[in-house]
């Protein structure tokens, strides 16, 4: 971080700062492990996981990546009007609802995820007022069931259907795709079961015809752990942020990722407090003996999860203090043992974890979570200030 951007993000609140070297590095870490032919997608749903959607597309197609998804068609349209990308660069989006914005994206050359037989008729309509062709990828539920189409018979129809209307000029089926229930669980049955389903169901839509362009299953901890299902393209999100999906495939550190977010406020107040002073609302923590007491301007509605009340972790000073009590809307409090650090001093919640902070997993253990929501949930009231663009 340079100098100047320091001290102007001295002098707010709370920030998150967004290493866009880290996500850059983690990007070519990640194809590292691909095949020549297998392309990355960059998951910048969520407002990029809460770390800015645009800023960190853009790094990420700097570092190779060719492919952005999205979950909404709405975040893949702001995508492709605002982050300047380049017209090759595909966009990609899968959670559509009846009535969605169909026409708007074939107009932008989006790739629309099609799970069902409502959808296809939708699009086909949109194309019609287009004027030209959607791109359109076929979602299978290969298990995972949520979303995605039911193998077998309801395969059978949606696959024939997606036919006719490329017979008829009215898309052309760019993709055949699905998606994990539990890749982040090493060996769990149901991986190599899915793989199987993945294998009969595209291996269907090719007989009758279909020829995509790409082919997908593989998820962040796929692309990290099962090279077998990576086929023409895997789809990062988490890792791409340097998090690990989950504390049993290791730190970030054991897959050479690096953290993007750090989340840092300034100390708001330091003040000394008797022994039996209860902190914060419900008086779930009493100081034990004299003591200082640190303020965090950051609250739940900031997105700390108020279910780590007296259980997160905040570095001040060069020491780990716990949450005394509960997490507010706005702020909490730590005890800072007699310490007495000016206001304005530094408190950092998460980061890379190098500099002795806490990181985004510590957070996801206090409050019973996972790292993808405690990034993803930082609210719009911290300002997310970019380093190294
Ligand atoms: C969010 C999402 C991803 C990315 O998952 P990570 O575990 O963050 O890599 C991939 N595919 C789909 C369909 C998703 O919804």
């Amino acid at each position: 971080m340079s100098e100047t951007t320091a001290r102007q993000g001295a002098a707010v609140r709370a920030r998150a700062e967004i290493d866009l070297d880290a996500l850059r590095s983690n990007v070519r870490t990640l194809r590292a492990l691909l095949a020549p032919g297998t392309a990355l997608m960059a998951v910048v749903k969520a407002d990029g996981y809460g770390h800015g959607a645009v800023p960190c597309a853009r790094a990420a197609v700097q570092a190779g990546a060719t492919w952005l998804g999205t979950a909404t068609p709405h975040e893949a349209l702001a995508l492709r009007a605002d982050a300047g990308l380049p017209d090759d660069v595909r966009i990609m989006c899968w959670l559509w609802t009846p009535g969605g914005p169909w026409q708007e994206a074939i107009e932008a050359g989006l790739d629309v995820s099609v799970s069902g037989m409502w959808a296809l008729r939708e699009v086909e309509d949109a194309a019609r007022r287009a004027g030209r062709p959607a791109r359109v990828q076929l979602k299978a539920d290969t298990g995972l069931g949520r979303n995605g189409c039911q193998p077998g018979p309801d395969w059978h129809e949606l696959v024939g259907a997606a036919l006719d209307a490329e017979r008829a000029g009215l898309l052309r089926i760019t993709g055949l795709w699905s998606h994990f229930a539990c890749a982040d669980e090493p060996g769990h049955p149901s991986i190599a079961a899915q793989l199987t389903v993945f294998r009969e169901m595209t291996a269907y839509a090719e007989e009758r015809g279909v020829r995509p362009e790409v082919r997908h299953i593989a998820n962040s901890p796929a692309t990290l752990t099962l090279p077998e299902a990576h086929y023409d393209l895997v789809r990062a999100g988490i890792a791409l942020y340097g998090l690990s999906p989950s504390p049993e495939l290791g730190t970030p550190a054991d897959h050479g990722l690096r953290p993007v977010m750090t989340l840092s406020a300034s100390l708001a107040l330091v003040k000394r407090v008797p022994g039996g002073h209860g902190v914060s609302y419900g008086h779930r923590y009493t100081t034990p003996g004299d003591t200082t007491l640190g303020l965090v301007p950051l609250g739940y509605a900031d997105g700390i999860p108020r279910h780590a009340s007296s259980n997160g972790l905040v570095l001040v000073d060069g020491k780990w203090r716990t949450v005394a009590g509960r997490i507010a809307m706005d702020q909490f409090a730590v005890d800072l043992g007699g310490d007495e650090p000016p206001a304005g001093a530094e408190a950092v919640l998460f980061g890379p974890g190098d500099g002795g902070e806490p990181t985004a997993e510590d957070w996801a253990q206090a409050a019973g979570t996972i790292g993808y929501e405690i990034v993803t949930r930082v609210g719009a009231r911290v300002p997310r200030v970019y380093v190294n663009e």
